[in-house]
């Protein structure tokens, strides 16, 4: 059920989960079997959830969003008049831990170069190596083809990935004239139509 996970020091094996929701079940009153010594931070949690029920499942949502894509596409603001950074602080931790730990980034670079293809932005087909010698080998700009904020909650697949150039990533999420976003793929048809324009336009400028 969790693959490889079990082998991790740090995974939770089903007596620490056991005993974790035996401290939930206490924390929340109405429960007379066996006292287990809870922890305090079992007790905030709990306090948060049931004090804050909206707020946590906004929170828990961005969380579940970042660990299935590996990137965190916004804190959500807090309405809460008390401590309104509260719930931002553990996805800004996660967003930091993310940071380092980019596998279906490194996964979608990988793959590109392991079918022998030098770096390019999959729009403009800047070349990353080409223009930047070293300095560009392995980076490019990894983004998802639909937008988290559309797709919700997913798994994230090499193929809803694109490798972008910083450029071409900004004007994917720019909005303009009531789009929010558009695909990478949308954007270079555009950038091919306006290509073939100018080079209509060169050649009819020329014959003049
Ligand atoms: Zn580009």
């Amino acid at each position: 059920m969790h693959d490889g996970a079990a082998a991790d020091p740090r995974f939770r094996f089903p007596d620490s989960v056991s005993l974790k929701t035996g401290t939930i079940v206490r924390v929340r009153g109405g429960y007379h079997g066996t006292v287990t010594k809870g922890g305090r931070l079992a007790c905030e949690v709990v306090a948060d959830f049931t004090e804050r029920p909206d707020e946590m499942l906004t929170a828990a949502k961005a969380l579940r969003v970042g660990v299935a894509s590996a990137e965190i596409v916004g804190i959500p603001e807090q309405e809460s008049e008390t401590d309104s950074a509260r719930e931002g602080q553990p996805l800004r931790r996660w967003a930091l831990y993310r940071e380092r730990n980019k596998p279906p980034r490194d996964r979608k670079i990988r793959a590109v170069q392991e079918e022998g293809d030098p770096l390019r932005c999959e729009v403009c087909s800047f070349g990353f190596t080409a223009a930047y010698g070293e300095l560009g080998d392995g980076y490019a700009e990894v983004h998802h083809s639909l937008p988290l904020h559309i797709s919700g909650v997913t798994w994230t697949l090499l193929p809803d990935l694109a490798l972008l150039c910083a450029n071409c990533r900004r004007r994917c999420h720019r909005s303009f004239r009531g789009e929010s976003w558009r695909r990478p793929d949308d954007l270079r048809e555009q950038m091919q139509k306006l290509g073939q324009r100018a080079i209509h336009q060169a050649a009819s400028t020329s014959a003049s």
